[in-house]
């Protein structure tokens, strides 16, 4: 498979029919590619509505057969396709590898899983209706459309794809303008996977009003990840023609470190949680607050460990570039408010065109936009409290609730802050844990979206449950039908007053 495609298309390309992908760490066109149109995205959908039909005829077995052979094809290209997420991306190709492994693993569970998941279930019938035989299956939409973002461009939509797929569905993909050769190499791998119908899976390419004409292309849902205020566009569209969305936007998530916490495991976490990528992770730890007990021993810690981490595009450095351009500005303005209100950089704070370095901040107030806004850079703020009760009160105090951690010396005290975490997800002692269980589910609440990727609620969000009541015999008397005699209904009453008139 080649690395960049149609790289002989013109090198200047940002608008009009196509459009180029860049390497962020120097600004070389890695690629370009088509700006597909609204009537381009529509024949896509149209051509996966029929191939769908081909799917969902593969039954359990035959799908799991070519989710397999998609997966082995990623699993043998693997140093292949981590080079081409460090080259658009810019992360370095060991944590290519590492999201890779994570999406493949998912592709397993959502084949594996999906038979039991979503097949038939019986369900009791209960009094009412003790003469039919009730059960639920859950069935595919049809057609799925993803809008994915390119900060995990593998990991990310892999949460939609391969559950969608799994479910049965078609599905039509696209991918971040700035990491569509990462979109056109999954498209790729399941037309070496699956050649007898490619079209399950297709990519459409383009900027932004790519992905807008995808929500309006008959798509029978829209899996979306992204920024919460393209996610409201989005919304607005699908609205439009009552087409069902999931939302996985963004977060500011935050980390509590307890009194009796491992302070050097806690810093640890947080550097990785919060630097790793260069902070362009929807889950990544953004705010820490550690109780006064471990405050000054965790911001040594913090700050003496992000002093080893460097970024750079060499094999050696820790993170790599911004990977759009335009995120350098509202790093730069975060850490410019943050120290113009009264905080201090322990470490970090400066901007060498696309590199950030890494940022600790303290004693930055909490109406800072370092603070309350998504940064998506390497900076982490770190806040003195009382105790994990105040720490909990500032960590929920946002819109966003995508995800958190906690790191606390005692099981029990572990769980219950993590319990009153307003998040959808939550590590204890550990940080991103959560992502790397297939079987978890993976979303948030509020600003951060609705609805959920991975594990059993994941592979539901693409189907639709369809509810069956079969009558196994006819009961002397219908109960519904006009034919009901006013003595049954005498009946029907006493027998319910019986049951539930005592409570
Ligand atoms: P954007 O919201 O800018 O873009 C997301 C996707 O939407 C891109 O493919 C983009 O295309 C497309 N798009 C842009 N405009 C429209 C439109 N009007 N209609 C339909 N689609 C459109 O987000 P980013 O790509 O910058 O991703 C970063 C954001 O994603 C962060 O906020 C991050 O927190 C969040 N995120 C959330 C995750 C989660 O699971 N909750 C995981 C990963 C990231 P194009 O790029 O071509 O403009």
């Amino acid at each position: 498979m080649s690395l960049a495609a149609d790289t002989s298309a013109p090198a200047d390309a940002r608008t009009g029919d196509s459009f180029d992908s860049l390497d962020p760490s120097s600004g070389r066109v890695l690629g370009t590619y088509p700006v597909h149109s609204a009537a381009q995205v529509r024949q896509a959908v149209a051509r996966a509505r029929e191939a769908a039909l081909w799917w969902q005829a593969q039954g359990w077995d035959g799908r799991r057969r070519h989710l397999r052979a998609w997966k082995g094809v990623l699993a043998r290209g693997i140093h292949e396709l981590a080079d081409l997420v460090h080259l658009e991306n810019g992360k370095p190709h060991a944590d290519a590898v590492l999201e890779i492994v994570l999406a493949v693993d998912h592709i397993e569970w959502a084949a594996k899983h999906a038979p039991k998941v979503l097949g038939p279930h019986r369900v009791p019938s209960g009094l009412m209706a003790a003469n039919m035989a009730a059960s639920v299956e859950y069935q595919p939409f049809g057609v799925i459309g993803v809008i994915g973002p390119w900060n995990y461009p593998v990991f990310t939509p892999m949460g939609s794809l391969a559950y969608a797929l799994a479910a049965g569905n078609a599905v039509v993909f696209k991918p971040s303008e700035y990491t569509p050769g990462v979109g056109r190499w999954l498209e790729q791998a399941w037309q070496q996977a699956v050649p007898e119908r490619p079209e399950v899976l297709q990519v459409v390419t383009g900027l932004g009003e790519t992905g807008a004409a995808l929500t309006r292309a008959g798509v029978d849902k829209v899996a979306f990840t992204g920024s919460a205020a393209t996610g409201r566009k989005v919304m607005a569209s699908c609205a439009e023609d009552l087409i069902p969305v999931l939302m996985e936007c963004g977060g500011k998530d935050a980390m509590i470190v307890d009194d009796d916490a491992d302070v050097k495991a806690a810093a640890d976490a947080a550097l990785w949680g919060g630097m790793s990528n260069a902070g362009q992770t929807c889950i990544g730890i953004e705010r820490v607050y550690a109780t006064d007990k471990v405050y000054d021993a965790f911001v040594a810690e913090l700050t003496a460990q992000a002093k080893k981490v460097r970024p750079g595009s060499d094999a050696k450095a820790s993170y790599g570039p911004i990977t759009m351009p335009g995120q350098v500005d509202i790093i730069s303005r975060h850490i410019a408010d943050a120290l113009a209100s009264g905080g201090r950089a322990t470490t970090g704070g400066t901007i060498d065109g696309a590199y950030v370095s890494p940022t600790v901040l303290v004693d930055v107030p909490e109406s800072s936009s370092a603070v309350r806004e998504e940064t998506f850079g390497p900076t982490i703020t770190v806040a003195r409290v009382r105790d994990a009760q105040e720490a909990l009160q500032r960590t929920n105090a946002t819109s966003y609730g995508l995800a958190g951690s906690v790191f606390s010396g005692s099981k029990a005290r572990g769980m219950q802050i993590a319990r009153q975490m307003r998040s959808g997800m939550t590590s204890v002692n550990s940080v991103i844990a959560f992502a790397s269980v297939p079987g978890l589910p993976f979303g948030g609440v509020g600003d951060s979206g609705f609805g959920r990727i991975h594990g059993p609620d994941g592979l539901k969000e693409f189907t639709r449950a369809k509810a069956i009541a079969r009558q196994k015999y006819a009961l002397p008397t219908p109960l519904l039908s006009f034919a009901r005699s006013p003595r049954l209904t005498d009946q029907l009453a006493k027998v319910i007053g019986l049951v539930h008139g005592r409570s």
